[in-house]
């Protein structure tokens, strides 16, 4: 099985990969979601459908909007890593830690459609003052927040259909880990 959004291949050795960041599992027998890039079931095929997108054709205004959604991404995958980190209970790390992988493999999706080679080295954030889970898992919440609000305000701007279906697909994603800091602050 094939995800057509991040291209990789699941099998019986992934498809529990980052299962931390899912508030549905996947099991062997029924895969729900792309363990690597988190889109859900109606992105996963039999054959080996990608869904491509020819860089060159892109304008000028749709690769910008590319070369922000790449920093995005990793900004957020940044904040994650540096989150689990922080994290005082275990499991809202090993959740901070799945998501710190899947955000930074959007931010390799997006360089695909762009035909970015050269991964962008952004300034180091201090995330001292969030002092505790609940104030981590609130930042997570608004960095997500404020990426489906990415996705959401370029989808319609994007001179290439494809590039829309992948931000609709990833829209799905973040909202989830949206419903997924709920879940953790309950713990
Ligand atoms: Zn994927």
């Amino acid at each position: 099985m094939k995800c057509k959004i991040c291209g990789m291949n699941i099998n019986e050795k992934n498809y529990d990969f980052n299962s931390f960041a899912f508030i549905n599992k996947n099991s062997i027998s029924n895969i729900v979601y792309c363990p690597f890039c988190g889109v859900s079931s109606i992105y996963l095929s039999g054959d080996d459908e990608v869904i491509e997108v020819d860089s060159k054709k892109l304008d000028i205004n749709t690769l910008r909007i590319l070369d922000h959604a790449v920093k995005l991404e990793i900004f957020n995958g940044e904040f994650y890593k540096e989150a689990a980190k922080k994290a005082k209970s275990e499991e809202v790390s090993k959740a901070f830690q799945a998501l710190s992988k899947i955000e930074i493999f959007h931010s390799k999706v997006h360089m695909g459609l762009g035909g970015f080679t050269k991964t962008p080295a952004l300034t180091k954030i201090n995330y001292d003052k969030y002092d505790s889970d609940e104030a981590l898992l609130k930042l997570a919440k608004e960095r997500e927040e404020h990426a489906v609000y990415y996705y959401e305000r370029y989808k319609n701007e994007v001179c290439d259909e494809n590039v829309k279906r992948v931000f609709e697909a990833l829209i799905e994603v973040e909202k989830e880990h949206i419903e997924l800091t709920y879940e953790y602050n309950l713990i």
